[in-house]
């Protein structure tokens, strides 16, 4: 299987603390690297993980707020002063274009590579980037301002061909290619042998659901159904719940009844409010709904 693995570079929520840095995780598949946010501190946590800055070619923000995009001008301005040639392309709310340009210019930094900006909307969900082997989706979240998530899914693979069938019964090599489309094969005794003979069923395609911050949102299960992996913020402990609703973030035990309703494999939790130290009670109350809950924390890697 192909790698897939989140690699946490900031857990906390509106302020780091001295454990933690705001939001940014780093998504592998197949060692092309997504930057999922770029809070204060993403390029220092880049560095202490031993991750070369200059494989990462997109970067997806969710909403601008500093704590998810402060990060971004000096990861811009490094891999420029790193000699960068190759294009990067930043996804984001379109308002973060004039800002990165107003900083580029007031520092006089004339960039040595293309920086490609794709703006996304608020307003519904869309597929906003798509190669051979995954496509990144955006949807809206519920938060004080115009916030996405962001859905990584594996294309479904090729059917596998079994070598040992193909050769005891000679097919052809240039029906190969029809066998790996779901074609049967005709023998020259006119035999049909069916597909499913010469051919195995590719890997089920993963995905990664990223909701950032967001109030306790039903909206979002359609989008997120089934996901291998999904990170949603817990900025509060369940007594917290009224602040939650102020602040349009949401509790532990939220998360985890959308981790349920959404009947995701596994719940990853983060966005910490700076208040909490000890972070086992957040996993305690999330775990009391959800059992496959696991806590986002600086350095952890989580395969897909
Ligand atoms: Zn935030
Ligand atoms: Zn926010």
């Amino acid at each position: 299987m192909l790698p897939f693995n989140l690699t946490i570079l900031g857990s906390s929520s509106a302020t780091p603390t001295s454990e933690r840095n705001p939001t940014s995780q780093l998504l592998n598949h197949a060692e092309k690297l997504f930057l999922i946010d770029c809070g204060e501190g993403t390029q220092v946590s880049l560095r202490r993980m031993h991750i070369h800055f200059q494989r990462i070619k997109y970067i997806f923000i969710s909403h601008l707020h500093g704590d998810h995009f402060f990060g971004l001008i000096g990861l811009i301005s490094s891999m420029h002063l790193l000699g960068r040639t190759k294009p990067l392309y930043i996804f984001g709310p379109e308002p973060l274009k004039e800002i990165l340009d107003i900083q580029l210019k007031a520092s006089q930094t004339s960039l040595l590579y293309p920086l490609e900006f794709r703006p996304t909307q608020a307003e519904k969900p869309e597929m906003i980037f798509e190669d051979q082997l995954i496509s990144v989706s955006s949807f809206p979240l519920l938060h004080r301002i115009p916030t996405t998530g962001f859905l990584f899914k594996e294309k479904p693979g090729e059917l596998k061909i079994k070598k040992d069938v193909i050769d005891l019964l000679k097919v052809p090599v240039h029906l190969i290619p029809k066998l790996k489309a779901g074609a049967d094969f005709m023998a020259i005794d006119g035999t049909l042998h069916p597909n499913s003979l010469f051919t195995q069923p590719p890997p089920r395609p993963r995905s990664y659901a990223f909701c950032s911050d967001t109030a306790y949102y039903e909206n979002i299960i359609p989008e997120i159904a089934g996901a291998d992996l999904l990170y949603h913020e817990t900025t509060f402990m369940n007594n917290r719940v009224a602040n939650a609703i102020e602040k349009f973030h949401s509790t532990t035990g939220q998360a985890a009844t959308i981790a349920q309703k959404a009947n995701v494999k596994k719940l990853l939790i983060g966005h910490y409010s700076a208040r909490y130290d000890d972070l086992q009670p957040l996993l305690g109350e999330a775990k009391a709904i959800f059992p496959e809950t696991e806590l986002a924390e600086e350095g952890m890697v989580f395969e897909i």
